[in-house]
C-alpha cells in the first residue's frame, strides 16, 4: 500500500467491527466487538481523504493527529502510529472503546456525508491494543527527572491524563485513590461489555513503567490528610469526579427494590473482579422485571447489565423521545438488539409498593414542545394520561451532581452554588477557563469541574492541568 489513492473511499465501504452473536453477548460481560485483522485496519484507514482541514481533529477534545496516524496505519507502520497516538492521548485504547465517536470525531469526518465516516475509534483502539500487547513503551531514556513531585487525588481519566504528561516531563506523579484499582469510572462504572477490566490493568502497567506511582485504597481526608499532601508535594491536582446521584425525589423512592444506578454497576464489578469492597451488596436481577429510569449512558449500562443477569424483562423509561436521548445512539442500538424495551415520552410520577416492596412505577405521558434555542426539547406532562408499569426492581439513572469534599474549604478550594469547583477564567474563547483553582498551586479537572461528562474531556482537562503545573513548577 505504498501509494495513497485519494478516491479510495469510493472503492471501499466503511466496515465496522463485527459484533458477537446476541446470545453470546447476553450470556457474559465480555466486550461485544470482534477484532479486525491488521490488513483490514489498513484498508479502512486508507479511506481517509486527508482533507486539508481535518474537522475530526478539531472535534476530538484531545485534538488527536487523526489523519497522520491513519496514514501510518494505511502503510502498516503500526508502532509509529501507536507512538503518534500517545503524543496527544494517554489512553487511546480506552477512548477508542468508550468515546461517543458518533457525536465527536466520526461525526465530523468529511465522509460522513453519505459515504460513511472513517472508523476512527475502532482503528485507535486496535492499534493501541496491539502496542500494549507487545509492551510498547515510549523511549524516555534521555529524560532528565526534576526533583519535583505532584500529588494527584483520583485515578480516573483526569488523574491519569495528568499523571502521564507529568511523568513524561520529568515530574514524579503520585496518584491517590480510595478504590482498590485505578480507572475511576472506567473500572467502577463502565461495565465490561464496553471496556474489559483487563484493558485498564494493562494501561496501569504502562503507567507504572513510565514512573507513575499509585497509592490505592487510600482516601484523602481519611487514610491521609490533605494537609500532609500540601506539605509533602510541590503541587496538587484534584480529579475526584462527580458522585452525588440525582434521585428525582420521587414519592416511594426509598422503597425496598429501588437502587441507584452506580450502586448497581459497582456491585457487579465488585463481585466479578472479587474486590471485596464493603457497601456494595450484590442484588441479582435474575427472573425480575427491571425498570430503569433515565436515558443517558449510565441508563444504557444498567439495562444491558440487567439483561446479562437474566432479568425476565428490562424496560428503559425516558421522558423525551428517542432523538432527544443524551446517550450515544450506538449504545441504544446495542441495548435494543440485546432485548431491552424502551418506553419514550413517559415521566415517572411515583414508585408504587406492595408489602414494602416495589411493584411498579406510575407514569404519565409527556408531549414535546420543540425549543429551537436549545438542542433538547421541552415537554409538558399530561397528568390525565397515566399508567402503571409493573416492576420488581427500579434503577434510578438520572445522572450525577457534584460531591465536594468537606476539606475543600481548609485548602481554599472554592465551589459554585452547584458544588462544582471554580477554576481561573480566561478571555480566550477556545480555552474559557484554566485548571488552576483559586488556591495557589492547587489544580482541579474532570467531572468535578465541568460536571458529569466524558472520559475524553476528563483526560483533556488532566493534560491541561499537567501543562499548567509544569509551568507553575518551572520545569
Ligand atoms: P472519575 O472517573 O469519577 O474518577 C474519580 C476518582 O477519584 C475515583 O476513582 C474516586 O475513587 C477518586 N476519589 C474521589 N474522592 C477521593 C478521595 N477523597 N480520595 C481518594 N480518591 C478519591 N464517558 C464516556 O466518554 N463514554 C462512556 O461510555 C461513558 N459511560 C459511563 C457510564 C457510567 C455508568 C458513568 C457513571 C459514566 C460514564 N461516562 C462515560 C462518563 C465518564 O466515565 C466520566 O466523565 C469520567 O470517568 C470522569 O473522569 P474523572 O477522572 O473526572 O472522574
Ligand atoms: Fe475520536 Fe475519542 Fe479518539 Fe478523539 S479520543 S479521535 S474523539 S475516539
Amino acid at each position: 500500500p505504498s501509494q495513497r489513492d485519494p478516491l479510495e473511499f469510493l472503492n471501499r465501504a466503511r466496515s465496522v467491527n463485527k459484533k458477537r452473536t446476541i446470545n453470546e453477548r447476553r450470556a457474559d460481560f465480555d466486550e461485544i466487538y470482534v477484532e479486525k485483522p491488521s490488513d483490514e485496519l489498513s484498508e479502512q484507514a486508507s479511506r481517509c481523504l486527508d482533507c486539508g482541514n481535518p474537522y475530526c481533529e478539531w472535534k476530538c477534545p484531545l485534538h488527536n493527529y487523526i489523519p497522520n496516524w491513519l496514514e501510518l496505519v494505511r502503510k502498516e507502520q503500526f508502532d509509529q502510529a501507536a507512538k503518534l497516538m500517545h503524543e496527544t492521548n494517554p489512553l487511546p485504547e480506552i477512548c477508542g472503546r468508550v468515546c461517543p465517536q458518533d457525536r465527536l470525531c466520526e461525526k465530523a469526518c468529511t465522509l460522513n456525508t453519505g459515504f460513511g465516516a472513517v472508523t476512527i475509534g475502532a482503528i485507535e483502539k486496535n492499534i493501541s491494543d496491539r502496542a500494549l500487547a507487545k509492551k510498547w513503551r515510549p523511549d524516555l531514556s534521555n529524560l532528565e527527572m526534576s526533583d519535583k513531585k505532584v500529588a494527584i487525588v483520583g485515578a480516573g481519566p483526569a488523574g491519569l491524563g495528568c499523571a502521564e504528561l507529568l511523568a513524561r516531563n520529568g515530574v514524579k506523579p503520585v496518584v491517590f485513590d480510595k478504590y482498590p484499582e485505578i480507572g475511576g469510572l472506567l473500572t467502577f462504572g463502565i461495565p465490561g461489555f464496553k471496556l474489559e477490566k483487563e484493558v485498564v490493568r494493562k494501561r496501569r502497567e504502562f503507567l507504572e513503567d513510565i514512573g507513575v506511582e499509585f497509592r490505592l485504597n487510600t482516601e484523602v481526608g481519611k487514610q491521609v490528610s490533605v494537609q500532609s499532601l500540601k506539605d509533602d508535594y510541590d503541587s496538587l491536582f484534584l480529579a475526584m469526579g462527580c458522585y452525588k446521584s440525582v434521585t428525582g425525589n420521587l414519592p416511594g423512592g426509598e422503597t425496598e427494590g429501588v437502587i441507584k444506578a452506580l450502586d448497581f454497576l459497582v456491585a457487579n464489578v465488585n463481585l466479578q473482579q472479587n474486590y471485596q469492597m464493603t457497601g456494595y451488596p450484590f442484588q441479582s436481577m435474575q427472573g425480575k422485571k427491571v425498570v430503569v429510569l433515565g436515558g443517558g449512558d449510565t441508563a444504557m449500562d444498567c439495562v444491558r447489565s440487567a439483561i446479562r443477569q437474566d432479568a425476565e424483562s428490562v424496560t428503559c423509561v425516558y421522558r423525551r423521545d428517542k432523538k432527544s436521548m443524551p446517550g450515544s445512539p450506538q449504545e441504544v442500538k446495542n441495548a435494543t438488539e440485546e432485548g431491552v424495551q424502551f418506553l419514550y415520552n413517559r415521566q415517572p410520577l411515583s414508585i408504587e409498593e406492595k408489602n414494602g416492596q416495589v411493584c411498579g412505577v406510575k407514569l404519565a405521558e409527556t408531549e414535546l414542545q420543540r425549543d429551537f434555542s436549545n438542542d433538547r426539547s421541552n415537554f409538558v406532562v399530561n397528568q390525565d394520561k397515566t399508567s402503571l408499569l409493573e416492576a420488581d426492581v427500579v434503577i434510578l439513572a438520572f445522572g450525577f451532581q457534584a460531591s465536594p469534599a468537606s476539606w475543600f474549604d481548609d485548602i481554599g478550594v472554592t465551589q459554585k452554588s452547584n458544588g462544582l469547583v471554580i477554576t481561573q477564567s480566561t478571555n480566550d474563547p477556545d480555552l474559557p477557563y484554566l485548571q488552576h483553582t483559586e488556591s495557589e498551586g492547587i489544580f482541579a479537572g474532570g467531572d468535578m469541574v465541568r460536571g458529569a461528562d466524558l472520559v475524553v474531556t476528563a483526560i483533556a482537562e488532566g493534560r491541561q492541568a499537567a501543562r499548567e503545573i509544569l509551568d507553575y513548577l518551572n520545569v
